[in-house]
C-alpha cells in the first residue's frame, strides 16, 4: 500500500533541489505539480497545458502518488523516460 505522507515528503523534498524548484517550462519559482511521466516539476498554469497535451500531471501537494508514480521523478534522469531535451536545459 502507498505511503501517502512519505511520498508526499519525498516530493516536497525534491522540488526543493536546485533543478527542480523553477517550473521546467516558463522558470516561475515553486511549482506546485509535477508530471510523473517525464519527471519534471511545472507551476500550475503550465500543468494545465501538460495534461491538455495528455502528460500526465497532478499537484504535489494536493493529490495522491502512488509509490511508482514517486520513485519515478526521484530517479527521473535514470529510469524515467526523461532524457528528452530540454528538461534541464534552460540556455
Ligand atoms: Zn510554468
Amino acid at each position: 500500500m502507498a505511503n501517502r505522507e512519505r511520498n508526499k515528503k519525498i516530493l516536497l523534498e525534491l522540488v526543493k533541489q536546485p533543478d527542480n524548484s523553477r517550473c521546467a517550462d516558463c522558470g516561475a519559482p515553486e511549482p506546485d505539480w509535477a508530471s510523473y511521466k517525464l519527471g519534471i516539476f511545472v507551476c500550475l498554469n503550465c500543468s494545465g497545458v501538460h495534461r491538455s497535451l495528455s502528460s500526465h500531471v497532478k499537484s504535489i501537494r494536493l493529490d495522491f502518488w502512488e509509490d511508482k508514480l514517486v520513485e519515478c521523478p526521484q530517479g527521473a534522469v535514470d529510469s524515467c523516460e526523461i532524457r528528452e531535451e530540454g528538461v534541464h536545459r534552460r540556455d
